[in-house]
């Protein structure tokens, strides 16, 4: 028998330090994540309160049931007591982290100190009990009435009885919306004053558009067609600037003047800004202090990691696979290319809330060279985490209504002589056929978590990043792509059709299936190319795989598009070596 909660309670005071830890490796990510880039609401429209509690309820859930799943098998792992696992979790972490842990816990330690006489999780897991149970009597996941009730675990008999409610829940909501007040309000997420350009990696820094050369001067920054040729300052962030003393000719003209240089924008969804969890986060087979030591920098990127991306990346990957980019392509085929690149994406993005997303763009009309612009919302306009998905959806009219303004503001904006090419919808079937019975990074320690089990459990609590096709029903799936299709339809219809004065339009398929089978050819296997975590994201094989497909179709079908090999790459490099690098 289950002893009650108050008794259990009563045998774990004294870890506060540890448990501190906990609440800020628990609470800092979900609610960064909420203050940045949680889903955006379908359409234009602010999300409805009713609706941010909601996702609020079902990520708060998630976040529980992950967190306590880690301890729960690191505890199984090194078989150790859960008291021990807790603090071995807490030592991984990052000491940064734990620092601004302990000024949250100065700040708001009197309601925590309530908490923690009221409420501590770290005895309540034994043997009868799974994640599950312990957030469901944490009061971290609630069954609404009329609701189901949400789990990811198999539930073990006695689940979800008599619980008693021994925590200060209203106490602990409060004290989350503070934190989030305090990081909205502190951190300069999409904080654009004035010049776009950083010279600071994440926070929407040098991750996202090229990499500043003066923080300071607004004149300089990478894309701009060079000021007086460059002799005085390197003013475009190229790398490539002064006089050649040999014939007292600029090198920027010399090298760059007729060029065709141009710069890559990418407006996108989570899939273009490249979402990704590392595995290692909740693998505790394999954890170490090493696994954590990107958790800073991925959660100041939204949990996107650009500067690897399809699109946009310039380094090497650290989270498996390989980089290839539009960009680095681009770059290697005229030097003068170098750093320009805008990763104009944000996790959620579709074709209604580009539209204010693509204000965030920086190109002047007449100071900047022209640029290639993928629009890629690949998904966001068919996914959806309401129980009645179908509805949510956008409708063709309302697509072409969407892709049509944002084209429209383009023409205003881009310089003459730029491309925008439109990227089709994936077909998420793929999702569900290759995983829905191989077991989630959670599950693999116990063999009790498929990702069936945890779509299953996303769509519960309404957070899916896709119910139409993260879902057993097979007819649900089908509409789903059958939505996509006709979506993808009107950006195709649009690009055979429509003129704009500043740049010309091209249609391409989301290349998933020509990705499939090269990988296919390589060895790999179809599951490889979805992100393991989330189970619905491209991977970085995906996502390195799917450039060079594009870019073979761009140079096979619209060859001016990429513009003139440049000779004098290697003049170039020779004089200035990697041009400042990125
Ligand atoms: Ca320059």
């Amino acid at each position: 028998m289950q002893p009650p909660w108050s008794y259990q309670a009563s045998r774990m005071r004294g870890s506060r330090r540890t448990f501190l830890n906990l609440f800020c490796i628990l609470w800092l990510p979900l609610l960064l994540k909420a203050a940045s880039s949680s889903p955006l609401p379908h359409g234009n429209d602010p999300p409805s309160p009713a609706l941010q509690s909601g996702l609020y309820k079902g990520h708060t859930c998630v976040g529980c049931v992950l967190v306590v799943s880690v301890i729960e098998q690191l505890a199984q792992w090194h078989n150790s007591t859960v008291k021990a696992a807790v603090e071995r979790l807490c030592n991984y972490i990052p000491e940064k982290l734990q620092g601004f842990c302990y000024v949250l816990a100065e700040l708001y330690g009197p309601h925590i100190a309530e908490l923690l006489w009221f409420c501590t999780i770290s005895s309540s897991i034994d043997k009868e009990m799974n994640a599950d149970v312990v957030c469901h009597s944490l009061k971290l996941c609630k069954q609404d009435p009329g609701q189901p009730l949400c789990h990811l675990y198999p539930p073990p008999k006695k689940i979800f009885t008599g619980f008693s409610s021994v925590c200060a829940f209203p106490l602990l909501a409060n004290l989350c919306e503070k934190i989030k007040y305090v990081i909205r309000n502190k951190l300069p997420f999409e904080d654009f004053d004035g010049d776009k350009f950083s010279t600071f990696p994440t926070l929407r820094g040098y991750h996202w558009r090229g990499r500043d050369c003066d923080d300071k001067n607004t004149t300089m920054y990478p894309g701009r067609r060079p000021d007086n040729w460059d002799v005085n300052s390197d003013s475009n962030c190229n790398g490539i600037w002064g006089v050649d003393p040999k014939d007292g000719i600029p090198y920027e003209e010399k090298f760059c003047k007729g060029a065709d240089s141009q710069g890559v924008v990418l407006l996108g969804d989570s899939a273009g800004a490249h979402f990704h969890i590392p595995p290692e986060w909740m693998t505790v087979t394999e954890m170490s202090a090493k696994s954590f030591a990107n958790l800073p920098m991925a959660f100041t990127d939204e949990l996107d990691w650009p500067q690897f991306s399809e699109i946009t990346g310039f380094l090497n990957s650290t989270i498996g696979g390989w980089t290839d980019s539009l960009y680095l392509r681009l770059r290697q085929r005229n030097r003068c290319n170098h750093r320009d690149l805008q990763n104009i994406s944000q996790n959620g993005g579709s074709s209604g809330n580009l539209l204010y997303l693509i204000k965030s763009l920086a190109r002047n009309q007449l100071l900047d060279y022209p640029a290639i612009v993928i629009y890629a919302t690949i998904g966001n306009d068919v996914c959806n985490g309401n129980r009645d998905t179908l509805a949510h959806m956008t409708t063709p009219k309302e697509m072409l209504s969407n892709v049509m303004q944002a084209l429209r503001y383009l023409d205003t904006r881009l310089p003459n002589g730029s491309h925008v090419i439109l990227t089709g919808l994936v077909d998420g079937r793929f999702l569900w056929d290759n995983l829905h019975d191989r077991y989630h990074p959670l599950g693999q320690l116990n063999r009790d978590v498929t990702y069936s089990q945890l779509y299953s459990f996303l769509n519960c609590l309404q957070v899916s990043p896709c119910s139409g096709w993260l879902t057993p029903n097979e007819t649900l799936r089908n509409l789903t792509s059958e939505r996509a299709l006709q979506l993808s339809n009107v950006l195709k219809e649009i690009a055979t059709s429509e003129k704009f004065a500043n740049f010309d339009i091209f249609y391409m398929d989301f290349p998933l299936r020509q990705t499939a089978e090269e990988w296919r050819k390589m060895g790999g296997q179809p599951w490889q190319l979805i992100e393991p975590v989330d189970g619905f994201h491209p991977s970085q094989i995906a996502a390195a795989l799917g450039t060079s497909i594009t870019w073979r179709k761009a140079l096979h079908e619209w060859p001016h598009v990429l513009g003139k090999e440049n000779p004098f790459n290697h003049q170039i490099e020779a004089i200035f070596k990697d041009q400042g690098g990125h």
